[in-house]
């Protein structure tokens, strides 16, 4: 059955090699009971080590059922040792926390063997060697007896051919050593027992063959075996392959973590630590993008991309071209002082809007925007009856723009009317939606320019009731009845009073009075008089077929109210727009929905311009363009600098996983050893190594998300205590999957290289260790 020719064995001790084994030659019988004695230290455990494939000879050979084992494998000799061989120890070498049942059924686990099998057959062979009574106590609640009896139990429930044991007895009272002793002869009957021990006693009386080593030398072999007893070669078993699944490694390892709840749970815990912060890091930063997001477009948003008729360039694009820079707004190193003229480099640009433009943006995807406003040019002729009784011409605005224009007496308030109100406070009446209402916008303080308020016709004092503007009208005169027309040319007409009281003139009523809110940003409008962009189509329309506009179509070369030729500054196009007979706008406000249909929009408007020349081409302002960078910059770092906190935690908790399954390993190379005597692979050890760390980090990542939605609670309570916001920090179900995922992962990674450790421990030492 075996035969060991010329085996040496040479342990390397302080340099030198030791002769543990100095060449031993002894051929077993499939059948019989040998004993080897020997004193201790002459090299009985290394050879039944060697025997056994727990540890390897130097040089010589073994043969197997006559079959070398000098290019054996790690995995033959994994298959060997739990197949063919079953090996009883001294110290018994039970693993503390498995039960009974489980130590037994731990070698089936490693040959794959089903649940149920493995049950039956634990069972039987542990009623065999008496112990039915007590399969489910734990190792430490048995006598030495009955533990020796759990270990042969566990060598014979595979049914090895070769029974391996190491001074069975060396540990036990005379009386349960001849138990013992009864209980291995009984066992040689069917198969091949090398028993080590140095009692002479025991060895005479049970055993049928004693070999006696002395310093690793065979000096005694009282029946030797010649080849030709040898039995014929049996290649299945050697065959047979150990393995252990997945699943079985998970069950094992979740049996393992349950026997220490204590521990797993403060693994879990320290595991939980970094999946906690970053848990907290994702509910506030979804809890801050989505106030961000409201707030965008509450307010930053509703901003307009502007088109107005002129712009000035931007001059620092020629002042990097001056000095050469590469880009605008850096700062000089040189240790010069330049002259520069800003005026010289400052240019008007002129916005072409005409119908193909207006076309363009009447396009665009109207989910971008909420709104599209325009701004005409055309000159609203009010009058206005004074309070002492007389009647003056209001000076109207007809710029484009009708942001910044402070001073001007009347001017358009964009139409978006929502956007508008998050911006202004109505103090008194309401807010114009007609086109014969008006508002009165005041600042801050609630003054009103004198300059104002006289070419309104309204007698300064130093303060006034709402009731003294609202209800107040004034007369807008429509062309025809305001032009007169003196030969070719139009001239208007002076006498305010007639006009105002003609039935024509259109009445405009102040209905409200408006005040710039403290939570705007800016001030959008100016202070005086605004009228909605219906007055100005209405007024349009009126003015369409007047007599004014008429006479300037058939005239297109000359200017209706000077009869002088149009030049470059006064453009047919200019005094239609202004009489009202061209509706084309001069101005466009788009009013976006998000920071990104802003975006949006922009690139859409940089479409249009591609192919334009430079004087063709649309430039438009952006009034929250450095709100929005300022913002997206701010929340970014806030973001990054949580990330990096929740990083640092996560790495933290990782090596502390990695610390503790390290330790876990040191503290159970005894049981890695006895595994790996049992047959178990390198890679059963680190499997299971391994579902335990995943197990580890599931329940670590559960937890911490289950911490941080406790935490969440007062965080809340907190945040809403200062802003206002309920339910602000709060974790969203995928980001609670993913975090679990990202800790059962990130664990398995910090145990790897533990379990590594663990499946390379040599299986000899390991089992030297207490
Ligand atoms: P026995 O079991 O007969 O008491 P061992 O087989 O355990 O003896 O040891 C035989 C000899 O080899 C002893 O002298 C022992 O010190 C030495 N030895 C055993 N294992 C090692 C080792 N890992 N490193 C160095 N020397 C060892
Ligand atoms: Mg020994």
């Amino acid at each position: 059955m075996l035969e060991l020719k010329n085996i040496t064995k040479y342990y390397d001790v302080a340099g030198k090699a030791f002769p543990a084994l100095a060449g031993v030659s002894i051929n077993f019988k499939k059948n019989e009971f040998v004993a080897i004695l020997g004193a201790s230290g002459s090299g009985k455990t290394t050879l039944l080590n060697i025997i056994g494939g727990l540890d390897r000879y130097t040089s010589g050979d073994l043969l197997v059922d006559s079959k070398s084992t000098k290019e054996f494998t790690d995995t033959n000799w994994d298959a060997y040792r739990n197949a063919t061989i079953g090996f009883v120890f001294q110290n018994y070498n039970l693993i503390s926390h498995l039960s009974v049942l489980d130590n037994v059924e731990m070698a089936l686990r490693l040959s794959g063997v089903s649940a149920k099998e493995r049950h039956e057959r634990a069972v039987k062979v542990l009623v065999e060697v008496g112990l039915e009574d007590h399969i489910n106590k734990r190792p430490n609640q048995l006598s030495g007896g009955q533990m020796q009896r759990v270990a042969i139990a566990r060598a014979l429930v595979n049914n090895p051919m070769v029974l391996l044991a190491d001074e069975p007895t060396g540990a036990l009272d005379s009386k349960t050593s001849q138990q013992i002793m009864e209980l291995i002869q009984v066992i040689s009957k069917d198969r091949l027992v090398i028993m080590v021990t140095h009692n002479s006693e025991i060895a005479n009386q049970y055993s049928d063959r004693i070999i006696r080593l002395v310093d690793g030398k065979v000096v005694e072999d009282t029946r030797p075996v010649g080849i030709s007893h040898l039995d014929e070669k049996n290649d299945k078993l050697l065959n047979k392959k150990t393995s252990m699944n997945y699943m079985t490694a998970l069950k094992t390892s979740f049996k393992n973590l349950l026997t220490k709840k204590g521990r797993t749970l403060i693994t879990a815990l320290a595991g939980s630590i970094g999946i906690i912060g970053i848990a907290l890091v994702l509910s506030l930063s979804g809890g801050m993008t989505s106030y961000v997001n409201k707030m965008q477009s509450d307010t930053l948003a509703g901003y307009p991309v502007s088109i107005n008729q002129t712009v000035a360039t931007d001059i620092f694009a020629r002042r990097s071209e001056q000095f050469n820079q590469d880009t605008t707004g850096d700062f000089i190193t040189d240790p010069i002082i330049y002259s520069y003229d800003q005026a010289s480099n400052t240019t008007i640009h002129t916005n072409i809007i005409d119908q193909t433009f207006i076309n363009y943006i009447e396009q665009m995807d109207p989910n971008l925007y909420n709104s599209i406003s325009y701004t005409k040019a055309v000159a609203l002729n009010v009058i206005a009856e004074t309070s002492a009784g007389g009647y003056l011409k209001v000076t109207s605005s007809t710029s484009s723009n009708p942001f910044f224009t402070n001073g001007q007496v009347m001017s358009e308030i964009p139409n978006n009317p929502e956007f508008i109100q998050t911006q202004y406070d109505t103090l008194a009446g309401t807010y114009p939606t007609q086109y014969n209402e008006l508002a009165l916008v005041v600042d801050k303080q609630n003054t009103v320019d004198v300059s104002i308020l006289n070419s309104l016709g309204i007698t300064v004092e130093d303060s006034y009731t709402f009731n003294d503007f609202i209800g107040k009208s004034f007369k807008i005169i429509p062309n025809d009845l305001y032009y007169n027309q003196v030969g070719s040319n139009f001239v208007p007409r002076t006498d305010y009073e007639t006009m105002y009281n003609d039935p024509s003139a259109i009445t405009i009523t102040i209905v409200g009075i408006l005040r710039v809110n403290p939570d705007a940003s800016s001030e959008l409008l100016s202070t005086g008089l605004g009228y909605t962009t219906m007055l100005t189509d209405y007024i349009i329309n009126q003015n369409e077929s007047s007599a004014i506009v008429n006479a300037q179509i058939a005239s297109p070369d000359t200017n209706v109210f000077t009869g002088l030729p149009f030049n470059t500054t006064v453009t047919y196009d200019a005094v239609m727009k202004v009489i009202g007979g061209d509706s084309t706008p001069v101005g466009i406000q788009i009013y976006p929905k998000s920071f990104d249909s802003k975006d949006s929009i922009k690139a859409y408007i940089d479409a249009y311009n591609v192919d334009l020349s430079s004087e063709q081409q649309i430039v438009y302002t952006d009034l929250a363009e450095t709100f929005s960078s300022t913002i997206s910059s701010l929340i970014n770092t806030i973001t990054i600098i949580l990330s990096a906190f929740a990083g640092v935690s996560l790495v933290v908790s990782s090596i502390m996983i990695g610390i503790i399954t390290y330790v876990s390993v040191v503290e159970r190379t005894k049981e890695i050893g006895i595994m790996r005597s049992l047959g178990a692979r390198k890679k059963d050890i680190s499997r299971i190594f391994d579902a335990e760390t995943v197990l580890i980090g599931f329940a670590a990542g559960v937890i911490g998300v289950l911490l941080a939605i406790l935490l969440n609670i007062p965080i809340n309570l907190v945040i809403s205590h200062f802003i206002g916001v309920p339910g602000f920090s709060s974790l969203t179900l995928i980001n609670a999957v993913e975090l679990i995922a990202l800790s059962t992962i990130l664990t398995l990674i910090a145990g790897l290289i533990p379990s590594g450790i663990a499946a390379r421990k040599d299986p000899v030492i390991a089992l030297r260790t207490e």
